[in-house]
C-alpha cells in the first residue's frame, strides 16, 4: 500500500503538520492487528461494497462477528479482543478515490459532502499501487523444495490480503480524518477518528502519538458537544459525557473530568452500566487528584 495516503495531504486541513500526526514509526507498526497467532481467514473477511463517491466496487475487510471474544473495554469505551485489534476494522475506504469513513457513515454521505470531497481531492489523491502479480513459472520438473515455497508465498499474500498492519490501519484513520476534512463533515465524526487512531497507538504502547491524538479528539468531541445533537456517530449524551470525562482524565484535566463525570452522577435518568463506568472513573480520578497535591 505504498502512497495511501498520497499527496491528499496537500489539503489544507486543521493543523495536521504536526510530526506526531504525519511521520509513521514503521518497524513497530508493521505488526499484524490480528493477534495471538489467529488465522485471519477465520476471523475476516472481505465484503463487496460500492464506494458511495465513486461508485467503484471493492473488497472491504471486516471483522466477521461472534469469532473474535471480547476480554476487556477500557474506561474510555476501547473494546479489547483475544485475536484481533478490532479497531483497525472499524473502516471502509476505496482505494479509486480515497473516500474514507466508518462503517456506519460510508453510505450516508450527502449529496454536497460527495461535491465538496471531489471538488477538494480532484487530482490530489494518489491510489495505492497495485500489487504486482508475479508470474510464477512452475517447471513440471520442479523439485519439491520449491513448491512449498511457492505455498508459503502463497499463504503469505493471502494472510496480507485480509489482516492489516498497525501501519494500514493507521494510514486508514488519516485517510479518514483528511477525508472527513474534504467533504466537510461533522467535528464530532472526526473526532471519533482521533480517538480512534489513538487507540491504536495505545495499542502499540506510543504515548505521545496516544495522547497528541486524544487531544485532538477531546477538542472535536467539545465542539461536536456544543454543536451538534445527538446521538453523535451512534453515541447517546450519557455515553458521550463518559467517554469525554475519561478522555480529559487521562489528558490530565482534571477539572474537565470532575465535571463531566459529576454531571453524570447526579442525572437520575442515566442506566445501571453508565453509572457503573462513571464510578469506576470517579474512583481513579480521586486518586489522580491525590496525586497531584
Ligand atoms: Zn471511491
Amino acid at each position: 500500500m505504498k502512497n495511501f495516503l498520497g499527496s491528499i495531504q496537500e489539503l489544507e486541513v486543521g493543523n495536521l503538520d504536526d510530526e506526531l500526526f504525519l511521520e509513521t514509526s514503521y518497524e513497530i507498526e508493521d505488526r499484524s492487528t490480528v493477534l495471538n497467532g489467529a488465522e485471519p481467514e477465520n476471523i475476516l473477511f472481505a465484503k463487496k461494497v460500492v464506494c458511495s463517491v465513486c461508485e467503484f466496487e471493492f473488497g472491504n475487510i471486516i471483522q466477521k462477528t461472534k469469532k473474535a471474544k471480547l476480554v476487556d473495554i477500557d474506561a474510555d469505551l476501547r473494546p479489547i479482543y483475544d485475536v484481533i485489534d478490532s479497531v483497525a476494522y472499524d473502516l471502509i475506504s476505496c482505494p479509486k478515490c480515497g473516500y474514507t469513513s466508518s462503517l456506519s457513515m460510508f453510505n450516508k454521505i450527502r449529496e454536497k459532502e460527495k461535491n465538496r470531497y471531489l471538488e477538494n481531492t480532484e487530482g490530489k489523491y494518489v491510489q495505492p499501487e497495485e500489487e504486482i502479480e508475479e508470474e510464477i513459472d512452475v517447471d513440471v520438473e520442479v523439485d519439491v523444495d520449491v513448491e512449498v515455497d511457492v505455498e508459503v508465498e502463497e499463504e503469505k499474500k493471502q494472510e496480507k490480503k485480509l489482516a492489516y498492519t498497525y501501519k494500514e490501519a493507521i494510514d486508514r484513520y488519516k485517510l479518514a480524518i483528511y477525508s472527513n476534512y474534504a467533504k466537510g463533515g461533522t467535528s464530532g465524526e472526526r473526532a471519533f477518528y482521533f480517538m480512534k487512531l489513538a487507540w491504536l497507538y495505545r495499542s502499540l504502547e506510543r504515548r505521545s502519538e496516544e495522547y497528541f491524538l486524544l487531544d485532538q479528539a477531546y477538542e472535536g468531541f467539545l465542539i461536536a458537544f456544543n454543536e451538534e445533537s445527538f446521538p453523535i456517530m451512534g453515541n447517546d449524551e450519557p455515553t458521550f459525557k463518559l467517554v469525554l470525562g475519561e478522555i480529559s482524565r487521562r489528558l490530565n484535566r482534571i477539572d474537565d473530568s470532575k465535571r463531566w463525570i459529576g454531571s453524570l452522577l447526579t442525572d437520575r435518568s442515566i442506566n445501571e452500566r453508565v453509572r457503573k463506568r462513571a464510578e469506576d472513573i470517579k474512583e481513579i480520578l480521586m486518586v489522580d487528584v491525590k496525586k497531584k497535591k
